[in-house]
């Protein structure tokens, strides 16, 4: 018998350090900054008004600047400029795809770097945004599980993504203009670099700002979380977030689960499934996503389709299926599988009454597309120290 490997999370969130013991408000919560400004001497009684003042500056308007906060004191906005920042990640390269898909790598305190990917369709825009630099789990599919360098991002650099679009798509309102229903960013996907779930407490926080009724304002139902099944969490997700669940499944024996989602041998199909069966009702969501990732000859045949089925069939989960194309990276050592078998395969999700939508790969050209985000620098190193190797360096 095997011994099963544990997995581990040896992943450490370090906050950013400022200078001069400056705080950074972004992704503080409303308890949070009501804490910081009480720290700098704002009276209790006017603690909540400050709060409701700063905190649409920041998220409703886009505001970075204190000077620039009009309803406060001239001498209040010194003093928080003293003790506190406005900052989100910096843009260090950002990449526009044929079909109008944008890729940005952003840095963040450290020097580390996350990718961060806007998806432009007709009747939405949505946000692929980061939750971790690199990924803890190895997915043998994924090009993110290949990169060895992991951290949690903090939940300012979290929301600070969201933040870093707007900025781009230029999509502050404007004061006193008509409001603006159109969103360009109306979607959130917790689907970039990173394993939510491993990072609970701030990609929670960061989603809460995202949603708040004075900020942001995006609906729980337009933010998608995707886990690879951190079953102790998902519960949790339900309660303390309340957005859509996405899990990537990807088979449907355990036998190649292990081999494609590692963490299956923690928690298996069976547990996965027990979790995610009350999901809906506890979140008041509709259904949660199925990821299926199509691999050639690994997990693309009926009986698989008839098997997934019965799985979500059996255990009652109000599900939609999503197919999404194997993307490929350098080295990948899987295949997509035909279109003609993808179709069959959809076929009979939706014969047996679940929508089986087939993802279009976006942004292939500038390696944005699913899975193969993996932060350029560390790329770059890689074939820097191959170029070495090759030269007898
Ligand atoms: N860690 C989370 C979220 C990030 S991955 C998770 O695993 O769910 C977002 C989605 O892309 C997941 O469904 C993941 O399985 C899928 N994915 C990863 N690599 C891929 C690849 N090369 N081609 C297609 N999809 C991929
Ligand atoms: Fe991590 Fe998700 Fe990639 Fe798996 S698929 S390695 S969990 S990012």
């Amino acid at each position: 018998m095997s011994v099963k490997a544990p997995i581990t999370q040896d992943v450490v969130t370090i906050p950013r350090k400022l200078p001069e013991g400056l705080v950074n408000l972004v992704g503080l919560t409303r308890p949070a900054m009501r804490e910081a400004l009480l720290a700098i001497g704002t009276p209790e009684k006017q603690a909540k008004m400050r709060v409701g003042q700063i905190w649409q500056w920041i998220y409703q308007w886009g505001v970075r600047d204190f000077d620039a906060m009009t309803n406060l004191a001239k001498d209040y906005r010194a003093k928080l400029a003293e003790h506190f920042v406005i900052e989100i990640p910096e843009v260090v390269s950002r990449q526009v795809s044929n079909d109008g898909t944008r890729k940005y790598l952003v840095r963040i305190a450290g020097g580390h770097e996350v990718e961060v990917v806007y998806i432009p369709e007709e009747d939405r825009g949505t946000l692929c945004v980061s939750s971790q630099v690199g990924c803890t789990l190895t997915c043998s599919f994924c090009h993110t599980g290949t990169q060895k360098l992991v951290r949690n991002l903090t939940a300012g650099e979290i929301v600070g993504q969201v933040m870093m679009a707007r900025d781009d798509l230029g999509e502050w309102p404007e004061r006193g203009a008509p409001k603006d229903e159109t969103r360009l960013l109306s979607n959130i996907v917790l689907m970039g670099m990173g394993e939510p779930l491993y990072n609970f407490e701030n990609v929670r926080d960061a989603m809460k700002i995202a949603m708040d009724a004075e900020g942001i304002q995006l609906s729980r139902r337009r933010i998608t979380l995707s886990t690879s099944g951190v079953v102790p969490e998902i519960a949790r997700t339900a309660e303390e977030i309340g957005c859509q669940l996405a899990i990537s499944f990807h088979a449907t024996t355990d036998e190649t689960r292990d081999i494609l989602v590692p963490i299956n041998k923690r928690w298996n199909i069976e547990e996965l499934l027990q979790a995610l069966k009350t999901y809906p009702k506890v979140s008041n969501s509709e259904r949660i996503t199925f990821e299926y990732v199509m691999l050639k000859g690994v997990n693309d045949t009926d009986e698989d389709a008839h098997r997934l089925i019965k799985l979500i069939k059996d255990n009652g989960i109000p599900a939609k299926i999503n197919l999404i194309p194997f993307n490929e990276w350098p080295g990948a050592p899987y295949q997509r599988s035909s279109n003609n078998r993808i179709r069959a395969f959809a076929d009979i999700i939706y014969k047996a009454g679940y929508a089986s939508p087939i993802r279009t790969p976006r942004g292939e050209d500038i390696m944005a597309a699913c899975g193969q985000l993996k932060s350029a620098t560390e790329r770059a190193r890689k074939s820097r120290r191959q170029i070495e190797a090759e030269a007898g360096l």
